[in-house]
């Protein structure tokens, strides 16, 4: 699915949260109608058709620049990145697969799922709280601006599918 990283005209992401990446069909779809400058190659990977082969591309940078879209989408990902990617009840740094997201007014008693019911918890505290909604966390919930969340974004260690990809991230 993420195969190969795109990169606007400018050298940079088009978009960091998520990260903008397409899957190998469609970067070879895109180098072929050239719209895009192949910048690295996945060095051991080739694709065969019965009349031509090519190496598959691992970054490629788009020749006409896209005007990013500077929206903040709600998902867990982005939960984690606002809150630093610490339990907002206890503190321990999480990583992002250990981290859960907790509905600070639990779903059973309505609350919603939304930047400014949600936060990230370690599992310990998310099942000790459970329905209990006198406890709060740390710092109140809310909708991070597209800028505040790439600041933390950078704050935080990134790991990428492929390595040569962190050059054109930090
Ligand atoms: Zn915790």
């Amino acid at each position: 699915m993420s195969d190969c990283l795109v990169l606007n005209s400018n050298g940079v992401p088009v978009t960091l949260l998520p990260l903008s990446v397409i899957s190998w069909q469609e970067s070879i779809k895109f180098m072929t109608l050239n719209k895009v400058e192949v910048l690295k190659w996945h060095t051991d990977w080739v694709v065969r058709s019965p009349n031509w082969s090519t190496p598959v591309p691992s970054v490629v940078m788009l020749k006409e620049y896209l005007k990013p879209k500077e929206v903040v989408r709600f998902s867990r990902t982005n939960l984690y990145i606002r809150d630093g990617g610490e339990c907002q009840y206890c503190g321990l740094p999480l990583d992002h697969r250990e981290a859960t997201v907790d509905h600070v007014i639990p779903a059973s008693n309505g609350g919603k799922t939304t930047w400014a019911n949600c936060t990230i918890a370690c599992m310990k505290c998310n099942v000790s709280k459970g329905n209990k909604h006198y406890i709060f966390p740390m710092s109140i919930p809310h909708k991070p601006s597209y800028y505040e969340l790439i600041k933390k974004r950078k704050q935080l260690k990134f790991t990428v599918k492929h390595k040569e990809w962190l050059q054109f991230i930090e």
